[in-house]
């Protein structure tokens, strides 16, 4: 299914399959696989961020190593939302959430991490030498020095520290959708603020999933704030016999329906990636009724024959997907909320 063109014929074949109500009825309601390997990500930084994971992908990496090294190149970029470069809590701190999950129910995360790089690496060292799943604030960070991750100067990006002082004027904080930024941003009103994360699924050329989540969290947070990001089973799942899903958004509210794990429970019980996903924002949006057109929800999914789809609460979301034929494209996601 490499082009757009075919993702939305696929997409309207789901639809009418959900309107005779036989989403999991057999091969013809189902999308293409678009054959090993596969990478998804979220949000437009998720083309870089599929770059870095084929280049382990495609010489046959492991989908572990590629789901690290992708979201990675996300840490490194100044942008808004995720790693150093993000925008602070209301204290003025940057504190970084991220969590990875393997094909074998292995996990690890860190929450409310300060002055680290790159969180999904630690969240890694948290899953491969501890016994713990979740390490968070100063005992993750202690963690990190431990593991040889460098110190970062204590400092906000030039952008960060100019949105935040803008911010400050007003110190409002009630989550909201940006409509001038179609939706694609989303965070406490007032200036520039917003929030977005990286989270990305991949299946390796063996057929193995994994799955990485990794974000600075919503902009001027309350200090000890920690969204869905980190947490396993809301922000990212996966299961190798079924599929992998993962969030972004209001994490609150991600959190509330166990997201991630909910999407991979539809899954199994034979709905596609893109149906379950879409389950997934119902429930959100009856749970919040009227309040759900304040807040983005948006998920990702991959099953294990390596088909893959999103859905979104309200317009702006995309996603990228690359594929085993060479292309790396940005989708424009379904939406529930008109
Ligand atoms: N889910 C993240 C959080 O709530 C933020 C985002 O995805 O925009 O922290």
């Amino acid at each position: 299914m490499p082009n757009r063109r075919k993702f939305l014929q696929t997409s309207a074949a789901g639809l009418a399959a959900l309107a005779t109500g036989q989403v999991a009825a057999g091969p013809a309601a189902r999308p293409a696989a678009v054959g090993k390997p596969v990478v998804i990500s979220t949000w437009d930084a998720g083309l870089n961020a599929n770059l870095g994971a084929w280049k382990v992908l495609k010489p046959g990496g492991r989908a572990l190593d590629a789901v690290e090294a992708g979201v990675m190149v996300t840490e490194n970029e100044i942008g808004c939302c995720v790693g150093l470069g993000g925008r602070p809590d209301r204290d003025g701190h940057v504190t970084l959430d991220a969590c990875i999950m393997d094909e074998q129910f292995n996990c690890g995360g860190v929450a409310a991490l300060e002055r680290i790089k790159h969180p999904i690496s630690v969240a890694r060292r948290v899953m491969e030498r501890t016994p713990h799943v979740l390490l968070v604030g100063e005992g993750a960070q202690q963690f990190a020095l431990a593991q040889g991750f460098p110190l970062e100067p204590d400092k906000l990006s030039a952008d960060a520290e100019k949105d935040y002082r803008e911010w400050l004027k007003t110190s409002q904080y009630k989550p909201v959708v940006n409509v001038e930024n179609s939706g694609r941003r989303v965070g406490p009103v007032g200036g520039k603020q917003n929030h977005d994360t990286i989270a990305m699924l991949a299946q390796d050329a063996r057929g193995n999933l994994s799955g990485s989540c990794t974000t600075s969290g919503m902009a001027y947070k309350m200090r000890g704030r920690v969204g869905d990001s980190p947490l396993i089973g809301s922000g990212l799942y996966v299961d190798n016999a079924v599929g992998a899903a993962a969030a972004t958004g209001q994490g609150e509210d991600v959190i509330r329906i166990a997201g991630a794990s909910l999407i991979v429970e539809l899954m199994r019980q034979g709905l596609s990636p893109k149906a379950a996903c879409k389950a997934a924002i119902e429930r959100v949006a009856r749970i919040k009724g009227a309040k759900a057109r304040d807040i983005q929800v948006c998920f990702i999914a991959l099953n294990n024959r390596g088909e893959y789809g999103a859905y979104a609460l309200q317009k702006g979301f995309n996603y990228a997907v690359q594929t085993a034929d060479g292309n790396n494209t940005l989708l424009d996601c379904e939406y529930l909320l008109p």
